[in-house]
């Protein structure tokens, strides 16, 4: 069985303007799909209300920020709205290699470096029905100052703008459709021939078919 740990679990980027919903999107497909495991990201943005320090994110400054950086601790990261966000390498390589289906919330530059890493991560952007409907959502959420909305929502064009980057678009509109659009995707990435290959490799050489890892 070699090399099946390497290629079982599948990468998802999870890509959006702030108030397009992809935190209610993956919260509630965590919810409902136990076999996929989000990644905490560091972030030197101040907690919102409710949120916890190693739930939403691991709060850090952004001197300690820099050390992890330098020190080649992240997968990814990049300043958005003002604050460096990260991904954790050595969360990422421990639950791959455990075979776990893996999930990231970034931004677009922080998943066209992962792309360049792990060419297989399928990439899902979520767009809002109109521009009007993210400003509403920003304001209806209430978690950030109205300075913070503004700078969001000028950002969102821009952020828009590399959407075909990524391979799957949900427009969500009505947040159940998009939800289950949300777990097709996930269901279907699953039956990739190379993904079944290595999570089935026994069977796959019981049943006598060759495969590259084979
Ligand atoms: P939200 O957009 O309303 O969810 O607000 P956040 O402050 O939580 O996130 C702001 C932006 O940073 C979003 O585009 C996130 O996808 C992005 N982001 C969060 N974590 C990371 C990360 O680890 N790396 C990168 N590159 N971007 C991230
Ligand atoms: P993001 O993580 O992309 O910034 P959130 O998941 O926080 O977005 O969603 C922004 C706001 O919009 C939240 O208040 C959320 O409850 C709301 N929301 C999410 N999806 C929908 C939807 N389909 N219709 C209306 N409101 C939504
Ligand atoms: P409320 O905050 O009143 O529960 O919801 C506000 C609006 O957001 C409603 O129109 C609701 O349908 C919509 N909405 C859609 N999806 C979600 C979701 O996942 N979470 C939340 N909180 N609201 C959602």
């Amino acid at each position: 069985m070699p090399h099946a740990p390497a290629t079982a679990g599948s990468l998802f980027m999870v890509v959006a303007p702030s108030g397009a919903g992809k935190s209610s999107l993956v919260n509630a497909l965590l919810a409902q799909d136990k076999a996929i495991k989000l990644s905490i990201s560091y972030t030197t943005r101040q907690p919102r209300p409710g949120e916890q320090h190693g739930r939403e994110y691991f709060f850090t400054s952004a001197e300690d920020f820099l050390v992890k950086r330098n020190a080649g601790e992240f997968l990814e990261s990049a300043e958005v709205h003002g604050n460096y966000y990260g991904t954790s390498r050595i969360q990422i390589a421990e639950q791959m290699q455990a075979g776990t289906d893996i999930l990231l919330e970034i931004d677009w530059q922080g998943a066209q470096q992962v792309k360049k890493q792990f060419p297989n991560a399928t990439g899902i952007f979520i767009l809002p029905p109109s521009i009007q409907a993210l400003e509403e959502r920003l304001h209806k959420r209430g978690q950030d100052e109205p300075h913070v909305i503004t700078r969001r929502i000028l950002a969102a064009g821009g952020e828009i703008a590399h959407a075909p980057e990524s391979e799957y678009v949900i427009i969500n509109q009505d947040f159940a459709t998009a939800l289950s659009e949300l777990t097709a995707i996930i269901k279907a990435a699953r039956c990739r021939f190379a993904q079944q290959a290595a999570r089935n490799a026994s069977l796959f050489t019981q049943l006598g078919i060759h495969t590259a890892l084979s």
